[in-house]
């Protein structure tokens, strides 16, 4: 059984990942690491949370 779960790295934004039981943690449930820069991957759902955390915060800065 293959995850059908999209992840994206938060660090390079490469979708390369492998997965290990090893790495499986809260914030990364599933365990998947960017095979190029070993960051723990993220849902595009995530993402999109925290480029819209980015935004709010830049907003408040200005
Ligand atoms: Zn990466």
């Amino acid at each position: 059984m293959m995850l059908h779960i999209h992840f994206r790295c938060p660090c390079c934004h490469g979708s390369q990942y492998r997965t290990s039981h090893f790495d499986v943690s809260a914030q990364n449930p599933f365990g998947a690491k960017c095979i190029f820069c070993k960051s723990p991957m993220v849902t595009l759902d995530n993402i999109t949370t925290q480029n819209r955390a980015v935004q709010i915060s830049g907003q408040i800065s200005r």
